[in-house]
């Protein structure tokens, strides 16, 4: 059997940005576990695991504009501190839910803190990071009636 759509995979794998420092990876023991067709993964890393079988591992280098965008400098802004009412300390690394211009829920992230300035990026965490896969495809089955009505593993 091979990765196919309607088959739930399982994949060990080692995610590195272009430096090579790692970013996730599976622990022993616990792949992840996907439908495959169902938009689950990047569509690039789908489309290099199709085909695959059981045992084969694939490097699949993933480029910003394939993956969660380039950096966009226009979603990193200064913001005053008072914005962050009900906040006690506002210390580099929190991450706060925001509404963005078109209502939907998007995750800003506390890049500094400078007097009453606060600096927020918008981006995506994985915005303009080349994503390197080194991925293994442990098992493969056929999804359920179930699983593929409602687009996920169970
Ligand atoms: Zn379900």
């Amino acid at each position: 059997m091979n990765v196919d759509n309607n088959r739930v995979v399982s994949i060990t794998f080692t995610l590195t940005d272009g430096d090579g420092k790692t970013l996730d990876a599976t622990q022993p023991g616990k792949p992840l576990d996907y439908l495959h067709g169902a938009e689950s993964l990047l569509p690039a890393l789908e489309k290099a695991l199709a085909g695959k079988e059981v045992g084969e591992s694939c490097k699949v280098s993933i480029p910003p504009r394939e993956g969660f965008g380039e950096l966009n400098p226009e979603l990193i802004q200064n913001v005053p501190v008072e914005a962050f009412q009900g906040v006690d300390r506002i210390e580099p690394g929190m991450a706060f839910e925001a509404k963005g211009p078109s209502g939907e829920v998007e995750q800003v992230l506390v890049e500094a803190v400078e007097g009453d300035q606060v600096r927020i990026n918008a981006n995506h965490p994985l915005a303009g990071v080349t994503l390197n896969f080194d991925v293994t495809v442990v098992a493969i089955r056929e999804a359920d009636a179930s699983e593929i009505e409602h687009g996920h593993v169970h």
